[in-house]
């Protein structure tokens, strides 16, 4: 520092002047940076409702519509059920992203997309019951609220099933949140028109099929970790027609004991 300050003293008027220009630029462009950085970091974080709204158009018109999603009443729900909403305020910014979130607990909300065709194959209209399994963030359950008369949904994981249950029922009157295992449905609910299931067990649960009415359509990720097929199955004459649709990955579905169905 002493080097420094004699090194200065030594200098010329002009290379004194010169010096100052040249400090106060760095000292320019680091608080440039510094300001850049904080305002960066607090818009990540505090989008307005406006600036939300255009992101879920846009994130309609290029992750959903472009893929193929045509019912007129899906995409009008998914451009209009907050998703920000439903994901950690932390990262509401990225909510509107093609990929899935984690919402805690270890789960994680589906990415846009994959909501939308499990919605679009359900055939949703108003007169249905559907019966969702997998709550988590209550946003599939929101979704699927805009556009049938009543949706069941269970979650296994309390503090994910009363944060849901609080936020739905401030949206909806037509969501009935229950805690439990999934896996068994909802019976006294039953039977339902459609059911969508958003953990994956190794084979569809019998008693969901029982559940479903005639004619009624489940869809559901099957298979182990690494090897899941989302499959739609269709209840004909009381049995279940099953049709592959696309290699997926869901959080496998568990009993109360955490172990794997
Ligand atoms: N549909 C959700 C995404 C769910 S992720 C959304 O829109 O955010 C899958 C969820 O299934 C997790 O929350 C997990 O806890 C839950 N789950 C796993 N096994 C279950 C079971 N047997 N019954 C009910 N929920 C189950």
């Amino acid at each position: 520092m002493t080097n420094i300050l004699s090194m200065i003293a030594r200098l010329h008027v002009g290379e004194k002047i010169m010096m100052k220009k040249i400090f106060l630029c760095i000292l320019m462009v680091l608080c440039g940076l510094l300001v850049f950085s904080l305002a960066s970091s607090c818009c990540a974080r505090t989008l307005s409702e406006n600036e939300y709204l255009s992101l879920r158009k846009k994130m309609v018109d290029e992750q959903i519509e472009a893929r193929g999603i045509k019912d007129k009443n899906v995409l009008e729900a998914m451009r209009k059920v907050e998703r920000h909403r439903f994901v950690p305020k932390d990262i509401c910014h990225l909510a509107y992203g093609d990929h899935p979130l984690p919402i805690g607990e270890g789960q994680t909300i589906s990415q846009p997309y994959i909501v939308a065709l499990m919605t679009e194959v359900i055939r949703p209209n108003r007169s249905m019951r559907v019966l969702e399994i997998g709550t988590g963030s209550g946003y599939q359950a929101a979704v699927l609220a805009e556009l049938c008369d009543d949706v069941y949904t269970i979650e296994i994981i309390e503090k994910l099933g009363i944060q849901a249950q609080k936020i739905l029922s401030e949206l909806y009157k037509n969501v009935h949140v229950k805690i439990g295992d999934g896996y068994k449905g909802w019976p006294e609910a039953a039977p339902f028109d459609a059911i969508i299931v958003t953990c994956a067990p190794a084979s569809v649960p019998q008693p969901l099929a029982d559940q479903l009415k005639e004619e009624g359509k489940m869809v559901i990720p099957v298979g182990k970790a690494g090897v899941q097929h989302l499959v739609i199955l269709t209840k004909t004459k009381g049995r279940l027609i099953a049709r592959e649709i696309l290699p997926v990955r869901f959080v496998p579905m568990v009993n109360s004991k955490g172990e794997k169905y």
